[in-house]
């Protein structure tokens, strides 16, 4: 039992991990996954681990009641902003030097240091 979930952890991560651009919604990760072999069920019981574990971040998708999922590398995001889609909830990596300008500009103007991990809110190109 604890194999089984241990792959199937493994497979939806591998699908996040490559699809990081995207946010999912649960039924649409398990309807794209090769593995045809992940229960709705379980998919939400793994994906609220790595949730909690970090590696996934979880947004409302606009108005709606369910939940998008992406797949978000904290390692890597150490020291870059983010924005988010109200809309459709994808999670959008913004460049260090982007970053770095809008921080150091924020810091001129106001005396702020805008904490790393801030997420600006917007609408992305596909919802406009
Ligand atoms: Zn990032
Ligand atoms: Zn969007």
């Amino acid at each position: 039992m604890k194999t089984y979930n241990t792959h199937q952890r493994k497979a939806l991560l591998d699908f996040l991990q490559s699809n990081s651009e995207k946010a999912f919604t649960i039924e649409e990760i398990v309807c794209s996954m090769s593995e045809d072999d992940i229960s709705q069920s379980t998919a939400y019981r793994l994906m609220t681990k790595l949730v909690e574990e970090g590696l996934v971040h979880r947004t409302v998708k606009g108005n709606s009641r369910s939940f998008v999922y992406q797949f978000i590398n904290n390692e890597k995001c150490e020291g870059h902003l983010h924005i988010k889609c109200t809309d459709c909830g994808k999670v959008y990596h913004l460049d260090h030097d982007v970053s770095a300008l809008i921080q150091n500009d924020i810091k001129k103007n106001t005396a702020f240091e805008i904490d790393s991990h801030t997420v600006l809110l917007g609408k992305c190109g596909d919802c406009k």
